[in-house]
């Protein structure tokens, strides 16, 4: 079994891993990776007999270096693959009957060889099956006279074996995916959701997809809920956007919805219109211009559409500095993902009100990987490009480097196209050669789920102290920021948590992201629970700016909610090194998106200082007297719904001279 159809955000289930729901958030119980270490096991080595760090998924690393390797027969993913009996757009989730054709390239397919129907791996497709009609994901497969073909399904696919005698060039089979309306599609929406055909046309056990995939139009389903974001500060008098986007049950956009939806501020400060009419041909989205007369903080909640929600707070003061709401860890349906890079930008703009967002599909990993499909990268930076609006939406080059023994990371481009460096090139296959090859670029990699999760961060090998400054610490995953908050990422290691590393004196700025697999960019929380998002303390939207506010680690983390964070030490922004010795005042200001259940204050050997919330404003101050050469101190908020946000840290360094 050498092609591998494995997530990112799955439960490392092997091969051809089932499509079990990635993103219901729930706990299930996880079965070690193929080949993780029993407890009590040695400790696995790497190749070069390195010792692998805790977590560490050498099995998985294995696997895909011996299916990089594999040779291939000539006709190994030969042919071509194409629907004959389409439906029209399909609402999530629902019956679908689809009729596709795989007609037999120039070297045929031997006995004994193979083909595999696979819809995409992830999401809720049926799997299909070959054997019994009333069962979901009937397929009835069609070969011509003389060929004997043997069903076999199992981890989400439908293998057909080809007997009797071979396959000649031309030659078609055709499948029925669904027959008797026992299918059902994908539970996201993407204008290209896709069934794709592998072909191992000797019978060796190795394959190959045909490149391109039949696919067709999943649309979102019944309006469920409505989304409504306000920018977090603002100036008094200034014309602010209230996006308003009404979604499905699970976060899909862009259905047909026409209705209304009222609008109440908390102010009649806020001036602006108190409904909204949508057409039928709005899609469900709205922007409505707000204008707040006078400095404070501004909410507004919104009803139509499920139960009356409550925008993120809008903090209103003359000369305030903006934050600009990003996500930097993004897949799309050129790797694991949902959607195409035009669909994610149009999500992360229309319904999330991004600022700023990366797409970083994985190097290798997926249906086709794009460290062998260049044309595929291309694709990805040319979108990139095309969405860069400077001054409106930030978007950056990048991919993730999706390493199973050291851990993952997403590399991000900031002076344009970029080299994808992949982690099974052995010129790119560590941490160290990977930053090597980013030496003299305006980029970064960013350490993620690095506590646990599909795979944690190997620490050990450390981080770069010029291109790593900040660590993805919240995300579908869950937070790898500290064990005793809520949302703790699944199979944590100790030891690799961020406040564990900042304790040792890693000098690292914190940010969120989702790492989303769904095609809600921003939003990964509607449907697996667990978000992330990057606060980017930036005074303009450009690449540079955003760039320079990453390096000097002007950032801060939440798990989602847009809760507004501003701290100071000595005057100082968070990410700021500061010199120890002089007493250190501290002032956080918090306005959440909640009440505030508390917030802490995080120093040297833990959390030093703890103010309990009254509701969603806290003011509070703290002073160090006298910080010693490596202290630190962060703050941490913690709501009562469960929302929290990290700002970076301030390090003190042994005073001057
Ligand atoms: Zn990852
Ligand atoms: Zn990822």
């Amino acid at each position: 079994m050498l092609l591998l159809i494995l997530s990112c955000t799955a439960a490392p289930g092997g091969p051809g891993s089932s499509n079990a729901d990635r993103a219901s958030g729930a706990r299930e119980p996880r079965a070690p990776a193929p080949g993780a270490p029993a407890p009590g096991a040695p400790t696995p080595r790497a190749a070069g007999d390195a010792v692998l760090g805790p977590g560490a998924r050498p099995q998985t690393h294995r696997e895909m270096v011996l299916d990089r390797d594999a040779s291939r027969h000539p006709g190994d993913g030969g042919g071509s693959w194409r629907g004959v009996a389409l439906p029209g757009p399909v609402e999530v989730g629902s019956p679908v009957q689809l009729v596709a054709e795989y007609v037999a390239g120039p070297v045929g397919i031997d006995e004994g060889g193979a083909l595999t129907l696979i819809p995409s791996p992830f999401w809720g497709w049926s799997p299909p099956q070959g054997h019994t009609p009333d069962e979901p994901g009937f397929t009835v497969i069609e070969a011509p006279d003389g060929i004997v073909l043997q069903p076999r399904s199992g981890g989400g696919q439908l293998s057909v074996t080809v007997g009797g005698r071979a396959l000649a060039p031309g030659e078609i089979v055709r499948f029925t995916y669904g027959s008797g309306d026992t299918a059902r599609v994908d539970r996201f929406a993407s204008r290209a959701a896709a069934l794709w055909i592998g072909v191992d046309a000797d019978g060796d056990g190795v394959r190959s997809v045909v490149p391109e995939p039949v696919s067709i139009e999943v649309v979102a389903g019944p309006a469920a809920q409505v989304v409504a974001i306000l920018p977090s500060a603002a100036a008094p008098g200034e014309v602010v956007p209230l996006r308003l986007a009404v979604l499905d049950a699970v976060g899909n956009a862009f259905g047909r919805w026409p209705g209304t939806l009222t609008l109440q501020a908390s102010s009649p400060r806020l001036s602006g219109p108190a409904q909204i009419t949508l057409g039928p041909d709005d899609e469900g989205l709205a922007t409505v211009q707000l204008v707040p007369e006078v400095p404070g903080v501004y909410t507004v909640t919104v009803a139509g559409v499920g139960p009356p929600v409550t925008t993120n707070p809008l903090v209103v003061r003359d000369g305030i500095e903006p934050i600009l709401w990003g996500d930097l860890q993004i897949h799309s349906g050129l790797s694991d993902g949902t959607g195409d890079p035009a669909e994610v930008w149009r999500y992360a703009r229309e319904v999330a009100a991004l600022d700023v967002a990366a797409i970083t599909d994985h190097d290798h990993w997926g249906m086709r990987f794009l460290d062998a499909h260049p044309r595929l990268w291309a694709d990805l930076d040319r979108a990139v490009d095309e969405a860069y609006e400077p001054q409106r939406f930030v978007s950056i080059h990048g991919f993730e480097h999706t390493h199973w023994l050291y851990g993952h990371r997403h590399v991000l481009y900031f002076d344009g196209p970029g080299p994808l460096l992949s982690s099974l090139d052995p010129a790119t296959d560590t941490p160290e050669e990977l930053w090597a090859a980013l030496q003299g670029r305006m980029a970064l990699s960013v350490p993620h789920h690095p506590a646990g999760g599909p795979v944690p961060i190997d620490w050990r090998r450390g981080t770069h102290p010029v291109l790593e400054p900040v660590v993805e610490i919240a995300s579908v995953h869950g937070q790898s920021e500290d064990p005793s908050l809520p949302g703790v990422i699944y199979d944590a290691v100790p030891g690799a948590f961020a406040s564990e590393q900042l304790q040792q004196g890693r000098r690292l700025g914190l940010i969120g992201s989702t790492d989303g697999h769904d095609g809600h960019p921003g939003l990964s929380q509607l449907a697996g629970g667990h978000g992330g998002l990057a606060a980017i303390l930036a005074p303009q939207r450009t690449r540079g700016a955003v760039y320079q506010a990453l390096m000097a680690r002007r950032v801060y983390a939440t798990n989602g909610p847009r809760i507004v964070l501003r701290v100071s030490v000595r005057g100082a922004p968070p990410g700021s090194v500061l010199p120890a010795g002089p007493p250190a005042p501290i002032e956080a200001r918090v306005v959440g998106t909640a009440p505030i259940e508390r917030v802490e204050l995080v120093g040297r050997g833990g959390v030093i200082g703890s103010q309990v919330g009254t509701g969603s404003l806290l003011f509070t101050t703290w002073e160090l007297d006298a910080p010693a050469p490596g202290d630190l101190a962060y703050v941490r908020v913690v709501q009562v719904d469960g929302g929290l946000a990290w700002s970076s840290p301030v390090f003190f360094d042994p005073p001057e001279g």
